[in-house]
């Protein structure tokens, strides 16, 4: 448990202080913008679909570091998967991020976001870590955000 804190702590600050295709994203398909306001997080997500497959994507925002880290590790996991990838992922996260500290979850589907299981911890900061996974789900299912065509 000390060990996956210690990575978490590394990894907010690294993602935070050099954050991941943090960008506008040129020829975006989609975009939406998430607030938080219990924090202030803000972040607008571009997103370029192919089909089903999310074929890149980036995003801006300013907000406090676990927003920008869990947003930097979002583009990271997604980039490259299947809308239902995404939601799978998603799934798996959410549930992590919200269950009661100490039960088990599943974490065949996480990767790296698996270091942001120590946000359970810490309930006021459950929006600031899913903010950007429900801005990515605005932007997949907005049809009117939609920002141009293929
Ligand atoms: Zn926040």
């Amino acid at each position: 448990m000390s060990e996956l804190r210690e990575l978490y702590q590394e990894m907010v600050l690294d993602h935070n202080s050099r954050p991941r295709n943090f960008k506008k994203l040129e020829g975006a398909t989609h975009q939406s913008e998430g607030y938080n306001p219990l924090c202030g997080d803000r972040i607008t997500l571009y997103l370029k679909m192919r089909g089903d497959l999310i074929e890149d994507l980036g995003f801006q925002g300013t907000g406090c570091a676990i927003s920008r880290a869990s947003a930097s590790m979002m583009t990271q996991s997604i980039k490259g998967k299947t809308i239902e990838q995404a939601e799978e992922i998603f799934g798996a996260f959410h549930k992590m991020v919200t269950r009661d500290v100490g039960e088990p979850y599943d974490s065949d589907d996480l990767g790296d976001l698996e270091v942001l299981s120590g946000v359970a911890e810490f309930p006021a900061r459950v929006k600031c870590a899913s903010l950007s996974w429900h801005t990515l789900n605005a932007a997949l299912e907005g049809k009117a955000q939609k920002i141009s065509t293929e």
